[in-house]
């Protein structure tokens, strides 16, 4: 008998916005996801759905999807229903893994979700409790997401009193797992040392939710033809969580990608929302500008030359041509934005260095740039007033970090050692599709799939420099040596080249992780890199109550070749001064002085602005900076009105 393969994906049929949208014909979307082997939640090998409602009385476990079951695969999964809980625990699993699919791609690698001693899953809770808000928390591993009663005043298009999921929402889990999925390649980006840091966050966690918003053909379709090509007409692929911002009594979706672009904005604008907002415009404004220039031909065809469109429907032809340039053009700005992560800093992050980062990774794999779609991100970052320090022109070639000179290549072990890791990790990132046969027989027994690796504890913080990845039965051993000799190595290379990397103390310095990377360019150039990532703590303000919980930190992200030789050195340097200091220690420890002046300032900025403060205990003093700022506190039940 000739043997089945199992599919690589997996369809699953999900609201694409969320349910308010009942007469539309494309209502509903199937996705492809990763067919992994799941368990009843669903249970996966990187997310597990807990349905569990502590606000219900009393507290209840909702039965559990069982998303292998021979009925339910044969449908392609549930139907999409306000009602059974069930489908929302495949909506909740399936946009978190199409998200999570979209930065393994993006990033060239299988991004590791798993955390602590025993590797827990990310843990998604459709129903957890009752109230308008939805959000990750960092301590609990898990997105919490809530669910409350329409305004009954101003319901939008809901009825009064009608029970609003806000996991039936695209945009908020994926917004929430995009939080997740960064708050694990970039863990200090939840500490304000900056007033960028955690708008960053919510920008990116939206522009992430918002293209995605265009790989749903059919509605892409239907909308396109509504606008008639024009993106930039009021329309909800450009608005995020419609529903919610309607049922909350706004009046209108959250927020949209739509702005009056006004420079004054960034230099005025704190709230991390309001402040993030700036740089999803910017974001959609090349991407807008991109499409257009993507369109042209197809409209000029279409009206003989005039550019003016007859009255009525476009042409179902020229409307799945136009669909299909934006939902491409909308990919490749999606991959752009997310590839750029490797290229960041590990702390104190802004949008001129995020606009660095895309830069500089965009010119890596993609040099020629023929759709203009870097070059039309510049311009929208300049029109919002968006520049990074220390960057003379807004020229491409100024934009892209410097090359890094002097820093020596890897030595003799960790040359060694590169090899091998790239071939655990190729295997791991070729393998994520399609199931091993380990994994199939652990399932049978009814065990874990894949995890019998047990944690391997982080030399200086937990959850630091979690491996990446996760090991197969049969390798582990193996893997995790290589690992662990890796880690070793990279170690012993910062305490050797510290100057070159702009590290300032070896002994505080650690590695906070490292990643093999595989990136394919549009024109099918294969791009393998080593990143890893050292950061340092000045530990005077640490327990020093006047940074509020914020302490000073440095760091560096290095991007090897995959010859070992080093491509860039991203540094934020911090300085304790006493050894002698050539001209980059000095360079670097100007820019230290600078970074930690302004640190203070939004500090105090933050105190004056908070009429509170004087008036704080001692404890909440010694932690005001991280709960003004913290995710949770502003999460989507900050009001933006
Ligand atoms: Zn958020």
């Amino acid at each position: 008998m000739l043997p089945v393969t199992r599919p690589d994906m997996r369809p699953l049929r999900i609201f694409p916005t969320d349910p308010t949208r009942t007469r539309s014909a494309a209502r509903t979307a199937t996705i492809l996801v990763e067919n992994e082997f799941l368990k009843p939640g669903p249970v996966g090998s990187r997310l597990e759905i807990v349905d569990f409602d502590a606000s219900a009385s009393p507290p209840i476990f909702y039965d559990a999807v069982d998303l292998d079951h021979p009925d339910i695969l044969m449908e392609g999964g549930l139907s999409p229903s306000e009602s059974d809980p069930r489908f929302h625990q495949q909506m909740v699993y399936a946009v978190a893994s199409r998200t999570l699919a979209n930065f393994d791609r993006a990033l060239g690698r299988r991004v590791s979700l798993r955390k602590g001693r025993s590797r827990t899953r990310l843990r998604l809770f459709p129903h957890a409790f009752e109230g308008e808000n939805a959000f990750y928390d960092r301590d609990l591993h898990a997105i919490m997401f809530g669910y409350f009663s329409a305004d009954a005043a101003d319901p939008g298009t809901n009825v009064p009193h009608q029970t609003i999921f806000t996991c039936l929402s695209h945009d908020i889990i994926a917004h929430e797992m995009c939080h997740a999925i960064v708050d694990r390649l970039r863990r200090r980006f939840l500490e304000p040392s900056n007033v960028d840091v955690l708008a960053f966050h919510e920008g990116f966690a939206d522009i992430v939710a918002l293209l995605q918003h265009f790989s749903y053909r059919d509605l892409l379709v239907e909308e396109l033809q509504r606008l008639r090509g024009d993106l930039q007409k009021p329309t909800f692929l450009v608005e995020l969580a419609r529903q919610f911002g309607h049922a909350t009594g706004r009046g209108r979706s959250l927020r949209s990608a739509l702005d009056k672009p006004d420079k004054r904005l960034y230099s005025s604008v704190t709230e991390a929302h309001d402040r993030g907002a700036i740089l999803v415009a910017a974001v959609f404004e090349g991407f807008f500008e991109t499409y257009r220039s993507r369109v042209q031909d197809l409209f000029r065809i279409a009206t003989n030359g005039t550019g003016k469109l007859p009255e009525g429907e476009l042409h179902p032809d020229l409307v799945a041509r136009i669909a299909t340039e934006a939902s491409r053009t909308a990919q490749r700005q999606l991959d752009m934005c997310i590839r750029a992560f490797d290229y960041l800093p590990p702390v104190d992050v802004t949008f001129g260095d995020y606009l660095r980062a895309i830069v500089t990774a965009d010119f890596e794999l993609n040099p020629a740039d023929e759709w203009g779609q870097c070059a039309a991100l510049i311009e929208g970052f300049r029109r919002r007033g968006i520049y990074p320090e220390g960057v003379t022109s807004l020229a491409e070639e100024s934009l892209r970090w410097p090359v890094a000179v002097g820093a020596p290549p890897l030595q003799d072990t960790l040359a060694d050692l590169l090899p091998k890791l790239l071939q655990i990790e190729a295997e791991k990132f070729s393998k994520q599709n399609s199931s091993s046969t380990s994994e199939a027989r652990a399932y049978k027994r009814g065990r874990e799939m894949s995890f019998s690796i047990e944690e391997l504890e982080t030399p200086a913080e937990a959850g630091q420099a979690d491996p990446p990845g996760n090991s197969e039965e049969g390798d582990t051993a193996r893997t995790r040596q290589v690992y662990d000799d890796m880690r070793k190595a990279l170690q012993q290379y910062a305490r050797e080249c510290r100057d070159a990397l702009d590290l300032d103390d070896p002994d505080t310095a650690h590695l906070a992780g490292f990643d093999a990377v595989f990136r394919t360019s549009p024109s099918g150039a294969l791009l393998i890199e080593l990143v890893a990532q050292f950061i340092e703590t000045d530990v005077s303000t640490k327990d020093n109550p006047e940074w509020g919980g914020v302490p000073v930190r440095g760091g560096t992200t290095v991007i090897f070749g995959v010859d070992g030789a080093v491509r860039y050195v991203i540094s934020k340097p911090i300085a304790s001064g006493g050894r002698s200091l050539n001209l980059r220690r000095r360079e670097a420890r100007t820019a230290a002085f600078a970074r930690r002046i302004r640190q203070r300032a939004f500090v105090a900025s933050l105190d004056d602005a908070d009429p509170a403060t004087p008036y704080m205990t001692a404890e909440a003093y010694s932690k005001r900076m991280l709960t003004r700022m913290s995710l949770c506190a502003l999460h989507e039940g900050h009001d933006h009105g």
